[in-house]
């Protein structure tokens, strides 16, 4: 048996998709496709404005730039989530606070996040992790009344809610990622979605290397000009042609990864019972995508030794996001951190099992079955 912990799942379809792209010589940046697909993302999620990115990671500059977060600002994120926000806060010469998680969700502690406000800070950007929203009646409360962006790093949500609403959309301003291990992919890509129609005019130009070009592709002006700042974060035609054909499958991605989620959860319910474990913890307001599953192994110990059985035999389980607060680039930029014991905790006992569209359900029980192995062992 040799399984790997995550494999795109790709086929005629999407290889279809691609040649035509090419045959029709679409693989421009910002064309007729990636509009096509920003109306069905659009549709999909019910947001004003989706505007297609390299990346979620690009999706946050554009952001960033676009909200004019600069020197002296601070921004709330969790130490649990992946760089790309750090990094993207740093770049603007604003500073990263770190805050805690909630244990049981493994999303950022809204009563810690209300804790770490100052007079500098300006964002709040929880992420919603493995495709779970977070807590965020409180984080839409907190950002009310304390005046400040609500940020939803949804990279990994495509086809999640909250209480009805989709993740990424219900901020000021999310993201959702294509990578190549999330649900749905481009191989490298990802969207911005904005709640405001003034900022969504200045992340277009922004996007565009600060050219109306976005409004010209439109036909609603003639020519283009350079009218502020910007880079270059649009994508190929060419990715968004296979985005699309991916969007077409994500009902049929989404049941099917459910259908291993729910292997896995009602698999390990026993060893939750025997303390060995705790499996995720879904709240009544989330319906989730099936984005990952991660439980908890008691121990340190037993979770090294999950990681080393499962592999021995084939079955390419991981661990996820190490602290940020006390990564090497953290401690040179920010100094040293004060204690996060929820988040370290986590980080030291998560098994993330594999997980995606075309792992069969047997091969889900017989992952099940390895783990209460070793878990008895
Ligand atoms: C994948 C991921 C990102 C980065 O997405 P890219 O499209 O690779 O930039 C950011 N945040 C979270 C929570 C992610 O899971």
């Amino acid at each position: 048996m040799q399984i790997p912990f995550s494999r795109p799942s790709l086929g005629e379809h999407e290889a279809e998709a691609v040649a035509r792209a090419v045959r029709e010589n679409r693989i421009g940046g910002n064309g007729e496709i990636c509009r096509r697909v920003e109306a069905l993302l659009a549709q999909l999620t019910g947001s004003p404005h989706a505007l297609l990115t390299p990346s979620a990671t690009q999706a946050m500059d554009v952001a960033f730039y676009a909200f004019g977060i600069g020197p002296g600002d601070e921004v709330l994120m969790p130490s649990f989530a992946f760089v790309s926000q750090a990094n993207a806060i740093l770049a603007r010469g604003a500073r990263p606070v770190f805050c805690e998680i909630d244990p049981q969700t493994l999303n950022m502690c809204p009563i810690d996040a209300a804790a770490r406000i100052t007079p500098r800070t300006r964002m709040i950007m929880p992420v919603h992790y493995a495709g779970v929203a977070c807590d965020l009646d409180a984080f839409e409360d907190l950002a009310r009344r304390k005046d400040l962006i609500l940020f939803e790093d949804a990279a990994q949500c495509i086809g999640s809610r909250h209480r009805g609403r989709a993740l990424g959309t219900i901020g000021d301003a999310g993201c959702y990622s294509f990578h190549e291990t999330k649900n749905v992919v481009a191989g490298e890509g990802g969207c911005l979605f904005l709640r405001d129609d003034r900022l969504a005019a200045a992340a277009e130009i922004i996007r565009e290397k600060g050219t109306n070009r976005g409004a010209f592709m439109r036909g609603e002006i003639d020519r283009y000009t350079w009218v502020g700042p910007g880079g270059s974060y649009v994508i190929s035609d060419l990715l968004a042609a296979l985005l699309e054909a991916q969007l077409e499958r994500l009902e049929e991605i989404t049941r099917e990864r459910t259908r291993i989620w729910n292997i896995y959860h009602a698999g390990l319910e026993a060893l939750e019972k025997d303390g060995l474990l705790v499996r995720p913890f879904i709240p009544s307001y989330a319906e989730h995508n099936a984005h990952i599953y991660a439980f908890r192994a008691r121990t340190r110990g037993l979770r090294a030794h999950l990681l080393s059985g499962l592999a021995t035999r084939g079955i390419r389980a991981t661990l996820h996001f190490q602290p940020l607060h006390t990564a090497p680039y953290a401690l040179e930029r920010l100094g040293t951190p004060s204690r996060l014991r929820e988040t370290d905790a986590a980080a030291e006992t998560l098994v993330r099992l594999p997980l995606y569209r075309d792992l069969s359900p047997a091969q889900a029980e017989a992952i099940v079955e390895n783990v209460v192995e070793l878990c008895e062992e």
